[in-house]
């Protein structure tokens, strides 16, 4: 097999550093890209060799249960665009591989609205699409104009405008029709110059102040994340485990005269139960099972602080989902993608 110099490949490589819950999984290949003619090779090359393709910005959305016995592309296409601009709006095309919350930091310093109350979740601007990344009532789909890709299998570029992109809760179709069938090169926004603030969530109003601010919003969002979860630095993790389940307003009523303390959501018809409640009471706060551990502060957050495997993670998420099925008939969907 003929391996391009330019990719700088690396065999055997361990993904330990490319994965926020430090699984030490290991890559038959892994390559880092940092233009669209790098990823193109990339992607050329694993089609001659017949290698799986795995894609991965920050890998904090991640859960490796296996060696990947194919090519791991790390993007790392890097840009910052002004495509328009009027007296109210801007609209930016950012690259892939720019850090989401630098991204953030940046909108928020030059005064433009719409995503401040994103700020700090990690990973990459490239993967914000995939799971529609949301926080304290804002969602990236309320902000994204299109989305540009490389299709995988033809090697052509695409742009998907944001109502082709099926955006839904921490969903898209990133992670059905087209899982895994692209690679995402940048992302299309268009933010707000004029002062709209979204303090829905009554713990982000009560920490943005009196009179809240663009800066003092983000602030507030990035003083609570600080105090509430844990930084993946410093305890290897991959940030909300499972979804807030759905339940239909008969199941919601049912729990809620056996749990009066549930704490549940109306939306539309459904209820929002959340998940990290559900999991609490159910005893599992603290828990270790295998070396992987449940956090004392959020139960919704599965911590590895001794880098267990993507098995042992997966198996302490397992027990999870009987017992909170077995207590509450209510089925948990792990929300990290699992390879
Ligand atoms: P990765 O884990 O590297 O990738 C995730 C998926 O996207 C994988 O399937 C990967 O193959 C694919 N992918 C990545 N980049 C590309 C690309 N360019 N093209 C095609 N496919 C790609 N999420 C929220 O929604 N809200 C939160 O508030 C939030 N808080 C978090 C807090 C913590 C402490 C942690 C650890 C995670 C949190 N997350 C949150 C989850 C995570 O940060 C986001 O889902 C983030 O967008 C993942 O980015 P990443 O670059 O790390 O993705
Ligand atoms: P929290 O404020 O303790 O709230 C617990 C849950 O209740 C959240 O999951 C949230 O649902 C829901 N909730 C709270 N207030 C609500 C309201 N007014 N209306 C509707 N739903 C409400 O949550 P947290 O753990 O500290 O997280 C804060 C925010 O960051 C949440 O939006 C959460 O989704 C996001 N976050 C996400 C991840 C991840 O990996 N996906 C990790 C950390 C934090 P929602 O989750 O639907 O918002």
């Amino acid at each position: 097999m003929h391996i391009p110099a330019e990719l700088a490949i690396q065999a055997d490589a361990d993904l330990k550093e490319y994965n926020t819950l430090g699984v030490p999984a290991r890559a038959r290949y892994l390559t880092t890209v940092d233009s669209t003619a790098l990823l193109t090779q990339a992607l050329r090359f694993a089609q001659e060799a017949e290698l799986a393709v795995l894609v991965l910005g920050q890998g904090s959305n991640t859960v490796l249960t296996h060696d990947f016995d194919g090519l791991v592309i790390h993007n790392q296409l890097r840009g910052v665009e002004v495509l328009a601009e009027t007296a109210s709006h801007i609209e930016l095309r950012v690259a892939a591989g720019e850090n989401w919350h630098q991204f953030v930091t940046r909108a928020v310093n030059q005064q433009w609205f719409g995503v401040e109350n994103l700020a700090l979740i990690p990973g990459l601007v490239g993967a914000a699409p995939i799971q529609n990344i949301g926080a304290y009532g804002a969602e990236v789909k309320d902000v994204i104009t299109a989305v540009e890709y490389l299709d995988r299998t033809t090697l052509a570029t695409q742009t998907l405008s944001n109502n082709a992109c099926q955006f839904a809760y921490r969903d898209s179709i990133f992670k059905n029709a087209l899982s895994d069938a692209t690679v995402i090169t940048a992302v299309q926004f268009r933010l707000n110059k004029q002062a709209t603030l979204n303090l829905g969530y009554p713990a982000l109003a009560d920490e943005a102040g009196e009179q809240p601010s663009l800066a003092s919003v983000y602030d507030a969002v990035c003083r609570i994340r600080t105090q509430k979860l844990p930084d993946p630095a410093e305890i290897p993790n991959a940030g909300s485990f499972f979804k807030n389940p759905l339940v239909t307003a008969e199941h919601h009523q049912r729990l809620k005269s056996q749990f009066p303390g549930l704490v549940s959501f109306a939306t539309g018809e459904a209820y929002k139960l959340a998940a990290g409640w559900l999991i609490d009471q159910a005893g599992w706060k603290d828990k270790e099972v295998a070396g992987v551990r449940v956090h004392q502060q959020q139960a919704l957050v599965v911590i590895n602080p001794a880098n267990r495997s993507g098995a042992d993670v997966m198996a302490l998420a397992a027990a999870i989902q009987q017992d909170i099925a077995r207590i509450y008939n209510v089925q948990l969907e792990v929300e990290p993608r699992i390879y």
